[in-house]
């Protein structure tokens, strides 16, 4: 069942949001060739507890550390660590906080130093892939509409979107109903309603689609080791039209 939170619970999911956006903002900043990713991991855990959050990643599930630093090659789920950040690099950054009993959960993946002219435009596909799926997330649409959005949008840029992992519903749990795939056949599943908070969230890979697991049981790599990028953002579905509540 798809948990509708009332306008004071947005409130909350908006200030959780804005915490995860401002922590993004923090690591943005950090992000240059020669830092660690365990030291953007420990520069966004001090700002979220030191705001009042707790960072919703660690320990779940076993994940060791607050942030997810997935390097190149890796869609998500990159644990942080020693890995010296080169020039040339993207890294996909995720973070979650609880504020107040509420999650908010985003990520970016931002260039280290100059990246190639390749690199550039599959981080920009894939924010505007995020946009147009945010921009399905209308009152009356149905669930599907959304990945289809993303889909026909990397597609028709010759990228392709990876299946294996999705978009999820958010609230007082990171992971609520209703799964979000980043693709699939419009006019699907349940119409959306005011008061639908979800995590929207394509990863979009160079190569093909296909994604392994590596040893660690976390890192998800490109079967084909292109490059891969991801995008994500909280946000409800109002009457007005989608609200996107990552943002500072
Ligand atoms: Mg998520």
């Amino acid at each position: 069942m798809i948990i509708l939170k009332s306008d004071r619970e947005l409130e909350l999911m908006a200030a959780a949001g804005q915490l995860v956006a401002k922590t993004h903002a923090a690591v943005a900043d950090a992000i240059k060739p020669g830092i660690t990713t365990g030291s953007l991991d420990a520069l966004a855990e001090e700002y979220i507890r030191s705001h009042g959050g707790i960072p919703s990643f660690k320990g779940y599930q076993g994940f060791p550390a607050s942030i997810c630093a997935s390097i190149n090659e890796v869609v998500v789920h990159g644990i942080p660590g020693s890995q010296v950040l080169q020039a040339g690099d993207i890294i996909g950054i995720d973070i979650g906080a609880i504020l107040e009993g509420f999650h908010g959960d985003m990520a970016r993946t931002y260039p280290v130093g100059e990246i190639s002219n390749e690199a550039e435009r599959l981080l920009w596909v894939t924010q505007k892939a995020l946009e147009h799926g945010i921009s399905a997330a209308t009152v009356g649409n149905r669930l599907s509409d959304i990945g289809h959005a993303v889909q026909s949008f990397v597609e028709d840029q010759s990228l392709s979107v990876v299946r294996d992992f999705v978009g999820h519903g958010i609230g007082r749990d990171m992971h609520e109903p209703p799964q979000i795939p980043n693709f699939g056949r419009p006019g699907r599943g349940p119409r959306l309603q005011p008061g639908m908070a979800l995590a929207i969230e394509p990863m979009v890979n160079m190569g093909g689609w296909e994604v392994k697991i590596l040893s660690d049981n976390w890192t998800v790599v490109t079967a084909d080791q292109s490059l891969s990028a991801h995008f994500e953002d909280t946000i409800a579905v109002t009457e007005t039209g989608p609200r996107i509540l990552t943002k500072i």
